[in-house]
């Protein structure tokens, strides 16, 4: 994986959005996730997701191309919002979990969370409270804020609400029950705490290092 195609960049190809290969078998991120868990929300959510954005936006091409009334154009943008919102969160999610046991947050990540949190624990409560503090379906993210260059965690909301513009994504732990059910049914404090034990951190430092570069230019 070099610096500029990391997995979640693969989402888009051809004119069209794509559902990229899991970047593992979808047994191998046991013991946080069983199979049948990673195939149903690979091979179907989010597969509904890259579908939903696709028609969203062709409706959008339409309107433009006056096929379809300009008053349709509001609600095909909600829809684009919600699906490709979901499409390219989940891209990011298989690449925020590591099928190998990390350390934990190393190099400008590990000195960015201690800076902006205080220590790897009070990233742990910050992430830990967002996470469960999210109201119905949604998804815990850690990234940098565009301003102050800090990191912070967003509770997302359904794929699109509660966002910051110009936020950089670099982990992103599912909520929505479907992420975890079948094994936690509803504990989703324990999922969140065995995702945060398989997180990939090696992925999100390349990421934080990315963006670092790309704000620098
Ligand atoms: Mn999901």
């Amino acid at each position: 994986m070099d610096k500029k195609t990391c997995h979640c960049c693969k989402g888009y190809a051809d004119g069209s959005y794509v559902l990229p290969p899991l970047p593992y078998e979808a047994d191998a991120l046991e013991p946080l996730l069983d199979v049948r868990t990673v195939n149903t929300h690979h091979d179907r959510h989010h597969a509904a997701y890259v579908a939903g954005a696709n028609a969203a936006a062709e409706t959008l091409r339409k309107v433009a191309g006056n096929v379809y009334d300009e008053a349709v154009a509001s609600s095909a943008m909600r829809k684009l919002a919600f699906n490709l919102g979901g499409h390219i969160l989940h891209c990011l999610y298989w690449d925020s979990i590591s099928p190998e046991k990390q350390d934990g947050p190393t190099g400008a990540l590990a000195d960015a969370i201690q800076a902006d949190f205080g220590s790897y624990d009070g990233f742990l409560r910050v992430f830990r409270g967002v996470a469960m503090g999210v109201q119905g379906s949604g998804w815990a993210v850690l990234g940098r804020e565009r301003l102050s260059k800090r990191l912070t965690v967003l509770g997302i909301e359904k794929h699109q609400d509660i966002l910051l513009p110009g936020f950089k994504p670099l982990l992103a732990c599912d909520v929505w029950e479907h992420a975890y059910y079948l094994r936690y049914l509803n504990n989703r404090a324990g999922y969140v705490d065995a995702f945060l034990r398989q997180a990939n951190w090696a992925a999100a430092l390349k990421k934080l290092e990315r963006h670092t570069h790309e704000q620098a230019r």
